[in-house]
């Protein structure tokens, strides 16, 4: 352990905070001098685009507009990304706020601009395409490009037809809005007393913690008046789901696809298949979620779990402190079986300062990783010394790494990845980090608390995004075939699958029944499958690294520098994982019982 003089002390000016700790941004823009220059260029570049309307249906022109399209883009996500990330070094500065909102506006001026684009391109068939390809060698980078937007033109309707549906898109978010505004501003839930005693408004923030708590007793009253209170709007909140579900219903019709599934998977082209056999794997691997609910029971010493008692830690009296420094030292040796190259990428990070380390006055909450296409994929973290960010921090190095070899393989168009590989690097890195935590840690209480850290991320990303795109897969078929999806049926439902996934040795509280009300999620139909699937990818490759080694590194790191070149499932074909399949699932799930091999074996020692 060593001396900590950051988070000891009151929050710093970011002026005193040293300049190794901060993110080298000067590499966007060296000042905003340049940042303005930008500005200009990319008023100038839409003004050159905008010309080639009506002319696209010609090699030549084709080809020069789309790299003007590109470059354009390129500049106008530069000039908000720098103008952001400042800002973001201190929200009270109101220069970066400005420079932000000047590039907000100048992104819709563009969009808005260029809009002509693609319709224009879906007037051009296939066979032009084909032939435009064939004349004109420049266009061979833009292939995937365009065959892409070839593979959408079945379900781009006519003129006039999309004229009225674009018409129709805020009668579409009604649904959505209604439930936001009940949710987030409308509901109050009562006051209850915390672990000290103190009584505190419950709010949808707080309820996640109270949920945590060692105290059995504020567990409970939390999880009762919390899902108490979701209950008596039960109706309300019925009807903006179904409201929501019909409207995918209808989309899904007029765009020509067979169900709101399939619509939604169309987008990163994804098989449905992909969607079913996650479900069908985590359905044929419960028992280990109820071996798991076991082990949680006797560690919390009590002889009947409850829903209520599923988020508390069940490794106490562990508190450990990680500096950056230790971090960044565990990240290095953590990551040693991801080779020489990757490791060397990471030095150079550090050495590069990509990370801004530490939480100063005014500075975002949160970390993430974000850059331009022509600086460093840069971290902001509020660095804490403890455990959690440690892993963050291997997390958001695992995205920069994606997103810089990306950048150095790809041109810009490619160079953005799909939310269906998006988490794919950033677990893996968790997935190895741990895995060298868990083994390097002698002390058993230590071991048992990463063991625990992991199991929890396995139940919440594996097992409950699994049971939300069950409980999505069931109620969108059920309003596609007119069923009446009544707040009774729903909950019926909902309850129905807790039942099976937490299983009937541990008491599933009625209330839970109510959950799916609360889930902002299911507003955005058949997106957090992508959650299991991506963490499922990421545990089956970090598995096939330690076994197989440089042979596996190789095919994993032509995986970070694809971009999206190519469909994510082939990406992840390609890379050792084929998500058409039950495999990384099953190899996921059995690291998972694994980990319960190992705990039940260290509880039993204790
Ligand atoms: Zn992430």
């Amino acid at each position: 352990m060593r001396e900590d003089k950051k988070s000891s002390k009151k929050i710093l000016e970011r002026e005193d905070i040293d300049i190794a700790y901060k993110w080298d941004i000067e590499k966007i823009y060296k000042d905003d001098e340049e940042w303005e220059q930008d500005f200009k260029k990319a008023k100038e570049l839409t003004n050159d685009f905008v010309q080639y309307q009506g002319k696209l249906n010609d090699s030549k022109k084709l080809l020069q507009a789309l790299q003007l399209y590109e470059g354009l883009l390129q500049k106008v996500y530069k000039l908000y990304t720098y103008g952001k990330m400042r800002r973001d070094e201190n929200n009270q500065n109101p220069k970066y706020q400005a420079l932000t909102d000047r590039a907000q506006s100048l992104h819709i001026e563009v969009e808005s601009a260029i809009s002509f684009f693609t319709p224009e391109l879906l007037q051009i068939n296939e066979e032009e395409i084909e032939k435009f390809l064939n004349e004109e060698e420049g266009l061979k980078k833009y292939h995937q490009f365009l065959m892409e937007t070839l593979r959408n033109k079945p379900h781009v309707l006519s003129v006039q037809e999309e004229k009225i549906i674009a018409q129709a898109g805020d009668l579409a978010q009604a649904s959505e809005n209604i439930y936001d505004m009940l949710n987030d501003a409308d509901m109050r839930f009562p006051e209850i007393a915390d672990e000290k005693g103190e009584i505190v408004e419950l709010t949808a923030g707080n309820f996640t913690h109270l949920m945590e708590s060692k105290n059995r007793e504020v567990r409970k009253t939390a999880f009762y008046q919390f899902y108490g209170t979701y209950s008596k709007y039960k109706n309300t909140l019925a009807a903006t789901f179904n409201a929501n579900l019909k409207k995918d219903g209808f989309y899904a019709k007029v765009r020509k696809h067979n169900s709101s599934l399939e619509a939604s998977l169309f987008e990163s082209n994804i098989p449905v298949e992909v969607y079913d056999k996650l479900i069908e794997a985590v359905n044929e691997n419960l028992h280990l979620m109820h071996r798991y609910m076991a082990i949680r029971e006797k560690m919390l010493k009590i002889d009947d779990l409850h829903m209520y008692d599923i988020y508390t830690p069940i490794v106490e009296g562990v508190d450990i402190k990680i500096t950056y420094q230790e971090a960044k030292d565990m990240v290095m040796e953590g990551l040693a079986a991801l080779g020489e190259e990757y490791c060397n990428t990471i030095k150079f990070a550090f050495d590069n300062r990509w990370v801004d380390v530490y939480e100063n006055k005014g500075k975002s909450s949160g970390a993430y990783s974000w850059g331009t296409y022509d600086s460093y994929p840069f971290i902001l973290m509020n660095y804490k010394d403890n455990v959690d960010n440690l892993f963050t921090l291997a997390h958001e190095m695992g995205h920069s790494i994606h997103s810089y070899y990306t950048v150095l393989n790809q041109p810009f168009i490619y160079s953005n990845y799909k939310i269906f590989v998006a988490e794919v690097a950033s677990t893996v890195n968790e997935a190895l980090l741990m895995d060298y935590m868990i083994s390097k840690n002698e002390d058993k209480k230590v071991k048992m608390y990463y063991i625990n850290h992991f199991l929890e991320q396995f139940r919440t990303t594996m097992f409950r995004q699994t049971m939300f795109a069950e409980f999505e897969k069931i109620t969108h078929e059920m309003v596609a075939k007119g069923d009446a999806l009544t707040a009774e049926k729903l909950c019926e439902i909902y309850y129905e699958l807790n039942r099976k996934y937490y299983g009937s040795d541990m008491t599933i509280n009625k209330e839970i029944e109510i959950e799916w009300a609360r889930i902002p999620h299911f507003y955005r139909s058949f997106y957090v499958y992508q959650y299991a699937t991506g963490f499922s990818a990421a545990i089956a490759l970090s598995k096939q690294i330690k076994q197989d080694g440089e042979k596996a590194v190789d095919s994993y790191l032509k995986f970070l520098k694809s971009g999206s070149i190519d469909y994510p499932i082939n990406l992840l074909k390609n890379a050792g994982v084929d998500m058409t399949s039950k495999k990384p699932v099953e190899m996921a799930l059995k690291v998972f019982a694994d980990l319960l091999d190992e705990m039940e074996k260290l509880v039993e020692e204790n």
